[in-house]
């Protein structure tokens, strides 16, 4: 919807400069372009919300259509036993968003005034002009997974390296083999356990003297005999033989020994990053950074601001739940809507 602002002087160079300074409204503005995004999306285009859905252009350093689009077979998404590509299915949920009437619009939100109504948004393109209102925002700009950054990681990255355990612990390179997990948090342990389904023999590497993870994870893990934990191990290399990860340098930080450990994969669990920078400060977030949304709704500190899938969700992260919560901020920002009319 466009509004024109306040009525204009006649034929002063003001009012032509005016005239031109349209400010354009929204409804329901959904950030972000992962699951959540797109099913959000699709419930309120559906429910004739008209909703405009910014994509990001590199946000984060992902490209529109999210996490997804960095990962080759999703196996796990409902509906597609053949399994697809990550971007083959983030491009049919787009197509999906679209068909039903989403205005999508690929810039980065740079900036968000959440403190009156209606809401403003710049992009990175329009910082210093007027800015897009809107009345209500689904923030869906998710996570992303810290990385390291080895030596090697960049020819091994989904070649033996990954940043989830859950998605890509069942391909055929890990099967029966050693790997190995980086981290020392709840995170660690659950993945390294959930591993030993599939690897020969699982390895921690911790770089502290002990965990951070919950003694009773802890506890766990101790009682599995298949995994193994280095104290003070720190990774220095990743290698392989060009195509597939099989060996990490290893260094023991209280000796300063280096090893080479015989391992075909390699996991982090060190940790993920909300994309929440473009409204700290504004809503309450947990003690992990993530948006904090009310148990079982997508509702925030701020009415009329919602948050769905990874952004709001230190422990699932998964599409799947993701593309839930979506649905979720699509019903509560309806109601919401419907309850200010
Ligand atoms: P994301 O997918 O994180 O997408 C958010 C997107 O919003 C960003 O990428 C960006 O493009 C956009 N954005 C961010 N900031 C802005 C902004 N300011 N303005 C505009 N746009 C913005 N899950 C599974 O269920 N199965 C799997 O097999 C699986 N494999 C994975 C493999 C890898 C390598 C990774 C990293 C993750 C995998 N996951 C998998 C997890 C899954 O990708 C995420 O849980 C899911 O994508 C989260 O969806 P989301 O909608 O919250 O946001
Ligand atoms: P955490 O931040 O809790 O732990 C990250 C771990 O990674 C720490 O041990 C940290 O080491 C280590 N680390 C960070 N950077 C590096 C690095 N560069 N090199 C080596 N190690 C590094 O993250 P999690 O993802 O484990 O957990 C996040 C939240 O989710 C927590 O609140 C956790 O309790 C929760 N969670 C709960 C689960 C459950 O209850 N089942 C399952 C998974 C997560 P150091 O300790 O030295 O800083």
């Amino acid at each position: 919807m466009i509004r024109h602002i306040a009525p204009l002087r006649k034929h002063s160079l003001e009012s032509s400069i005016r005239v031109q300074l349209r400010m354009v409204h929204h409804k329901v503005t959904i950030i972000g372009s992962g699951p959540a995004a797109h099913t959000a999306a699709i419930y309120l285009s559906r429910a004739e919300m008209k909703p405009t859905l910014y994509e990001g252009m590199m946000a984060n350093g992902i490209a529109a259509g999210g996490q997804l689009t960095t990962t080759t077979e999703i196996e796990n998404f409902p509906g597609f036993p053949e399994a697809l590509s990550g971007s083959e299915l983030m491009e049919r949920m787009r197509q999906q968003s679209v068909k039903f009437g989403t205005n999508i619009i690929t810039e980065t939100i740079s900036k968000i005034d959440l403190s009156s109504k209606p809401f403003k948004l710049w992009t990175e393109f329009n910082e210093d002009k007027v800015p897009v209102t809107t009345d209500a925002i689904i923030l869906a700009t998710g996570a992303s997974a810290k990385r390291m950054h080895l030596p090697g990681e960049e020819i091994y990255w989904q070649k033996g390296i990954s940043a989830c355990a859950v998605c890509d612990g069942a391909v055929p390179i890990f099967r029966n083999k050693p790997l190995a997990v980086i981290g020392g948090g709840d995170s660690a342990c659950e993945e390294a356990e959930f591993l030993t389904k599939y690897g020969s023999k699982i390895y921690i590497l911790v770089r502290k003297n002990h965990f951070r993870a919950s003694v009773i994870m802890q506890r766990r893990i101790e009682k599995n005999a298949n995994i193994i934990v280095l104290f003070n191990t720190v990774a220095l290399e990743a290698k392989g033989d060009g195509k597939l990860l099989d060996m990490l340098r290893i260094k023991n930080t209280k000796t300063d020994v280096e090893n080479d450990l015989e391992v075909n994969g390699l996991f982090y669990a060190i940790g993920h990053t909300p994309a929440t920078d473009i409204v700290k400060g504004q809503v309450d977030e947990q003690e992990t950074g993530y948006i904090k949304t009310v148990s079982g709704s997508s509702l925030t500190s701020v009415p009329g601001f919602f948050a769905a899938g990874d952004v709001q969700d230190s422990r699932y992260r998964q599409a799947v739940t993701s593309a839930g919560s979506g649905c979720i901020a699509a019903l509560d920002a309806e109601r919401y809507l419907s309850a200010q009319e």
